[in-house]
């Protein structure tokens, strides 16, 4: 099989297993526990938070362990509008990209629904990238929160995160980045990129499923979602996932000091999968940006098909990918990420998104695009599936 959905998510790694074993074992205490068990936990938990803050350029004290990328995503959004809210009444719009995970739209849309918030929605180009010009046009005093992602997971372009962070920042508001399909491929430095919040999922990067980071500036407020013992600087209370904490830690180190190798053999592999399905497949269009965007991620059009029924040959023939966000698979609506792009509905019904890990070969990439041809042949052949 040639797993080419990394976008979705990725096989534990022998390094991230090795290191988060004695805590799922013999090391098995409770962080919270005042005995030798107890606080090796708190050790290792220590440790792990201070590695993830070397990685992101902050202090250990701005690390929380959340359960993954999505409540990293609700505890930016709702902890630091509802705050700052608390703290000012008419505070009381946040804005958002058009091209945000559901994590971070449907966060919005709670505050919008139960806290009396206004969403101010920026639109992007047709390449999925916003202006600077355009996140200016929707700042207003009563913004409490701006929320764009560092990179999209559909389509894989980049934002111009640092000049959009430096806009909010000049009218004092708190910036929040979901960079969970940045992590591993592009500097998640806080500092250099000028960011109050950033977010970071565990099993995109080689640990498991379940764990995920978000830093927030030590002088930006939060309100707790979740309540209780008042663990992570009763930040987000709940018994600590010590092992999915030291795993996150060591998949992330070990993509950091991956990544300047891996992203230039990676972008090369990608140009020359883009090349190669462009040239396979007559009318094939490739989506996003064509320079802003991550090595890990390829995404075409494929007019005169539907996404699902390439996807089912592709499988067939052994290549594993995905016809939009995982989260959104299964539904019959276009992508509103790929409408957010301008593209018509029965055009964005033909997507397919290929990613890849940093493990990823010139060879399996190589099998791919000559399956991508023949599976685009089949279908087409059969009146678009
Ligand atoms: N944000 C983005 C951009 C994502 O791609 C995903 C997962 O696909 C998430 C957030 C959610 O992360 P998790 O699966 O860890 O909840």
């Amino acid at each position: 099989m040639i797993f080419l959905d990394a976008a979705a998510t990725t096989p534990v790694r022998r390094e991230v297993l090795e290191a988060m074993w004695p805590y799922l074992t013999g090391e098995f205490g409770n962080p919270s526990s005042h005995h030798t068990l107890g606080e090796s936990a708190a050790r290792a938990l220590a440790d792990a938070r201070a590695s993830v803050a070397a990685a992101l350029g902050c202090r250990p004290g701005e690390v929380t362990f959340t359960s993954g990328g999505t409540e990293a995503d609700n505890l930016a959004v709702k902890g630091i509008a509802l705050a700052r809210q608390a703290a000012d009444p008419a505070v009381n719009r946040v804005v958002i990209s058009a091209v945000e995970h559901p994590a971070v739209e449907e966060s919005a849309r709670y505050l919008e629904r139960f806290h009396g918030f206004s969403v101010d929605v920026v639109p992007v180009d047709s390449y999925g990238q916003v202006t600077p010009k355009a996140l200016g046009d929707v700042l207003r005093p009563e913004t409490a929160l701006v929320s764009v992602m560092y990179a999209n997971n559909e389509v894989g372009t980049v934002q111009p995160i640092t000049e959009l962070a430096a806009l909010a920042r000049e009218r004092g508001i708190p910036f929040h980045t979901d960079a969970v399909q940045a992590a591993g491929w592009l500097a998640l430095d806080t500092k250099a990129l000028g960011v109050d919040a950033l977010s970071i999922s565990g099993h995109k990067l080689g640990a498991p499923k379940g764990c995920g980071v978000l830093f927030v500036r030590s002088r930006t407020r939060t309100e707790p979602l979740i309540h209780g013992g008042g663990q992570e600087r009763g930040r987000r209370s709940g018994t600590e996932n010590v092992a999915g904490a030291v795993g996150l830690a060591t998949a992330l180190a070990l993509s950091q000091a991956r990544q300047q190798d891996q992203q230039a053999r990676v972008t090369a592999l990608r140009d020359n999968f883009v090349s190669a399905v462009l040239s396979a497949v007559p009318g094939a269009v490739l989506t996003g940006h064509p320079t802003d965007r991550l090595p890990s991620v390829a995404s075409f059009c494929f007019p005169g098909t539907s996404g699902e029924s390439v996807l089912l040959e592709l499988e067939r023939q052994g290549v594993v990918c995905s016809s939009g966000s995982a989260c959104a698979a299964g539904s019959e609506a276009p992508s509103p990420v790929l409408t957010a792009l301008g593209i018509p509905a029965e055009v964005a019904q033909t997507a397919v998104r290929f990613s890849f890990d940093s493990y990823v070969t010139a060879e399996d990439l190589a099998a791919a695009a000559a399956a991508v041809g023949s599976a685009v042949t089949s279908v087409r052949a059969l009146g678009a599936g």
